[in-house]
């Protein structure tokens, strides 16, 4: 067969049977479910079935086996039959659980991803890019991402990054000659490939191929099963369960030792160590860290917060430094025009007259030199542009008639390291070029003015003068274009932008969002430096930070030329001083994310561009916006703000503050509960007691009556002080001393009343003693997880404030009461029958501890209180 490449346009048109008016909409249905969705299937996903006997490639579960296998040999053949249905179960739930966080996941990578522009029944639409079909006509700009691989059929200078394909990193030309030879893929210039992206200019594009009949999906079915991507908690608490499950084998065999030399009988012996390691084995905390993260992810997405990469829900609590764009993140991005400096003087939009020959040239730049429209009242574009479309339309005149029967010449579009764009138009039978942009990129290339009395060169003291204006109109805040022309035939590009007519400043509102002086004050509670990252003037991002409280007295504004002049270690020592960065270059944010992470903070940048890609990537949390960013940078980031707010990233912090929190404080629940069954083993085998727990018991508290309020704390609320402590270090894992000796003095005391309920238990008999200890345990960790809710007493933050936990606290007593008062369960659970008094003792013991806790928990704010 022929390749793409090779055929004319023409024959490629017609090979797809499509027309530059693009597919019908039913037609691309139907193909849509002849073909099917443009996706990568990323190697293989394994099946329930492997997912399900992976759960079984576990020391901590192999133990569990062995356990089981020793009790069959000690005739305790109920004990074996539980544990492997618990091993079972455990096993159901680990795959349940795994397949529901793969559905999350899911369901957010579709949040996050790539749409794409294509022409169908001859109007452009935007649809999601797992919908294009072969035959669509995609619309490629600067920003975007290739989503398919494609014939170019119209080429206005496109360039693409194709390194994802030939690793090569430069920018390559493309066009749409005809190519006969058969060439390698990096020299196919009149093609596209999915996976590269848009850098600059655009094209209308044939689509040849989809999903994984792409040169990327080519290479991708060749991958392996891609590898699942654990964070760094789950990493760590993987590490955690090794070393567990090693510590546990060895004390174990201790405990057997000791056993034997207390001559007790080898199968008793055996039963203590299998009950010690039942014991200490947190069978549910892999699965409940998932599931706190998952439900954390969702709740962000909730609040517009969408995370990609789940690491970012870690990290988000540890964010120390914010870097923010102004325009639409901070302000509103609804621009509108105030005043206008021309022919010398500030007027009101409303007094430009067309009768004026600088004001009607002014504003052929301000409409013509503009990509922007207004449809229904409804701007469309950039809000830059359509502001000055606004002020042609309250003068009584309507863009559209001035721009029929004008067509564009030539054009040098708006990037954002230039801060200007140009173009060329034959108005009044003479070529001209209209320019606009910043003032630092215009001025200089002035040599003449538009004067009150005509067209006269340039002087010092005009520029003193427009200069002048400029810092006026940015001490107020507002933001300046600068418009100039001249009448030219050359060919216009880069280097012939010079010689031009200054006609005058335009200078806008746009008033910061409501919202973002509140987040910036709590971003500084929580001990987060907000920073303000803009391609604006210096004097007007200072004005507006200002306002919302970024820029405090004392602090330092540098523009990107100053940056660029800074050594490193300069840049190091002022830093934290600079709260504003105005009309930086994308390298720029690069350079402010290093000098921040080199003094250990972890931080989160935002970006919309084309060229904030590697910005995005540097940062700890890259942040990309959901409606004005580029398809490229929401690629780059690991958030994506679906409103642009600056507000969202505070949200999404104390969110990732919260779910940490709540994970830490779900394991402190959970290896308490541990520590204080293996104290009492330990303790009991000491002294030559009878085995305190059978192994059954203690799966049913680790997976049963301990999960529930375990799942009710990581889903408890924020605090109202989470932004007001500092981030956390990102260096300082979970087991902290603190949390360390929470955990051995909580388990220490739960497991003197459990040992206590045994002793009372042991005067009628051992079975009666294990039990009360049995249910003593569980009752008593049921009343634990109200303590591990969160640091403050329960006074304090309100037995009611967390449904799930007294929901998790109701459905454990009815399991306990299940198993102790059904005669059916007795045998099973090795259950004695109890008296009533013993039911009282039970419950008094159990609820001691959390007394205790309680009590040392309102002494504790107390004297904080009084510090
Ligand atoms: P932020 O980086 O906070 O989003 P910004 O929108 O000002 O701020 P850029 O879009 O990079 O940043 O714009 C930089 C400068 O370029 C602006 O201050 C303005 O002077 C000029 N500019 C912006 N938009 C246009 C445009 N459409 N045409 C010409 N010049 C523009």
């Amino acid at each position: 067969m022929m390749n793409w490449y090779q055929l004319t346009k023409e024959q490629v048109l017609e090979k797809l049977g499509v027309t530059k008016d693009g597919l019908s909409s039913k037609k691309a249905e139907e193909l849509l479910q002849k073909n099917g969705e443009n996706v990568l299937q990323e190697g293989k996903r394994k099946t329930a079935l492997q997912v399900f006997l992976s759960q079984f490639a576990d020391l901590l579960v192999i133990i569990l086996i062995i356990a089981a296998i020793i009790s069959m040999f000690s005739g305790n053949i109920e004990s074996t039959i539980v544990i492997f249905a618990v091993i079972t179960l455990n096993a159901i739930l680990g795959t349940v659980q795994h397949i529901n966080a793969e559905k999350s996941l899911d369901s957010l990578k579709s949040l996050s991803s790539p749409n794409a522009k294509v022409i169908r029944d001859g109007q452009k639409i935007e649809i999601p890019s797992k919908e294009v079909v072969e035959g669509d006509m995609v619309v490629l700009e600067a920003g975007d991402l290739v989503v398919a691989d494609g014939r170019i059929i119209n080429n206005y200078s496109l360039q693409v990054n194709e390194s994802s394909l030939t690793g090569e990193s430069t920018n390559v030309d493309k066009n749409d000659d005809n190519i006969t030879a058969e060439v390698p893929l990096a020299d196919r210039t009149n093609m596209v490939y999915s996976g590269s992206l848009v850098t600059y200019g655009r094209a209308i594009v044939a689509v040849t191929g989809t999903g994984m009949n792409t040169e990327i999906g080519k290479i991708a079915s060749l991958m392996n099963a891609a590898k699942e991507k654990k964070t760094p908690l789950q990493e760590s608490l993987d590490k955690f369960s090794s070393k567990l499950a090693i510590i546990i084998l060895i004390i174990s065999a201790l405990v057997f030792g000791l056993s034997l030399l207390n001559h007790m009988a080898i199968l008793d012996a055996l039963m203590f160590a299998v009950a010690l390691a039942v014991a200490a084995i947190p069978e549910a905390l892999g699965s409940i860290v998932t599931i706190v993260q998952a439900i954390g992810t969702q709740k962000m997405a909730k609040e517009n917060a969408v995370i990609k990469d789940l690491k970012a829900v870690e990290s988000l609590g540890c964010v120390s430094v914010i870097c923010s764009d102004k325009t639409g993140t901070l302000t509103q991005n609804k621009m509108t025009v105030q005043k206008i400096y021309i022919n010398g003087e500030s007027i009101f939009e409303e007094e430009l007259d067309l009768n004026n020959q600088s004001h009607r040239y002014l504003l052929y730049d301000m409409v013509l030199n503009n990509d922007s429209s207004i449809v229904d009242g409804k701007g469309i574009g950039d809000p830059t542009e359509y502001a000055l479309l606004e002020t042609l339309r309250k003068l009584g005149y309507n863009e559209d008639d001035l721009r029929s029967g004008l067509k564009r010449l030539e054009e040098v579009p708006f990037d954002s390291d230039r801060k200007m764009m140009s173009t060329k138009y034959k108005l009044h039978g003479v070529n001209h070029i209209l320019t606009k942009g910043a003032i630092d990129a215009i001025l200089d290339r002035c040599d003449s003015i538009a004067a009150k009395d005509g067209v006269r060169p340039i002087t010092q003291a005009d520029k003193a003068d427009i200069l002048k204006q400029n810092t006026e109109y940015s001490e107020n805040g507002l933001r300046v274009l600068t418009f100039a022309y001249k009448e030219s035939d050359e060919e216009l590009n880069v280097n012939t932008e010079y010689g031009y007519t200054f006609l005058g400043l335009v200078s806008m509102i746009d008033p910061p969002r409501e919202e973002s002086k509140a987040a910036v004050a709590d971003a500084v509670r929580a001990g987060i430096k907000p920073v303000m990252i803009t391609g604006d003037h210096k004097i007007t991002a200072t004005a507006i930070a200002r306002q919302i409280g970024i820029f405090r007295e004392g602090d330092i504004a540098v523009t990107g030329m100053e940056l660029d002049a800074m050594s490193d270690s300069e840049l190091d020592q002022k830093i934290e001083k600079i709260s504003v960065y105005a009309r930086v270059s994308p390298e720029n944010k690069i350079r402010i994310v290093e000098a921040w992470q080199r003094k250990g903070n972890i931080v989160s940048m935002t970006g919309d561009g084309v060229n904030d890609a590697p910005a995005l990537k540097k940062a700890d949390i890259g942040v990309a916006m959901g409606i004005t960013g580029t398809e490229v940078s929401k690629d780059a980031a690991s958030m994506v703000l679906q409103d642009d707010n600056f507000a969202t990233i505070i949200k999404a912090v104390a969110n990732g503050r919260n779910v940490y929190r709540n994970i830490k404080n779900a394991i402190l629940f959970l290896l308490s509960g541990n520590m204080a069954a293996i104290f009492a083993v330990v303790y009991a085998s000491l002294l030559a007691l009878p085995v305190p727990f059978e192994a059954v018991h203690l799966l049913f508290i680790n997976l049963l009556t301990d999960s529930l309020p375990a799942i009710a704390i990581g889903m408890e609320k924020p605090e109202k002080d989470l932004l007001s402590q500092k981030p956390r270090d990102p260096k300082q894992g979970i087991l902290t001393k603190e949390f360390s000796t929470l955990m051995l003095l909580q388990g220490a005391l739960i497991a003197v009343v459990v040992m206590t309920a045994f002793y009372i238990g042991l005067q009628v008999n051992a079975a009666t003693a294990s039990t009360m200890a049995f249910a003593t345990l569980t009752l008593a960790r049921l009343f634990h997880g109200f303590n591990c809710r969160s640091k403050h007493s329960i006074f304090k933050i309100g037995l009611a404030s967390n449904v799930y936990s007294l929901l998790a606290f109701a459905a454990g007593v009815g399991l306990l009461a299940f198993v102790i008062f059904v005669p059916f369960m007795h045998p099973l659970f090795k259950i004695a029958e109890l008296t009533g008094a013993q039911i009282g003792f039970i419950a008094l013991l159990a609820f001691i501890p959390t007394v205790i806790i309680q009590i040392a928990k309102v002494i504790a704010e107390n004297i904080k209180k009084s510090k």
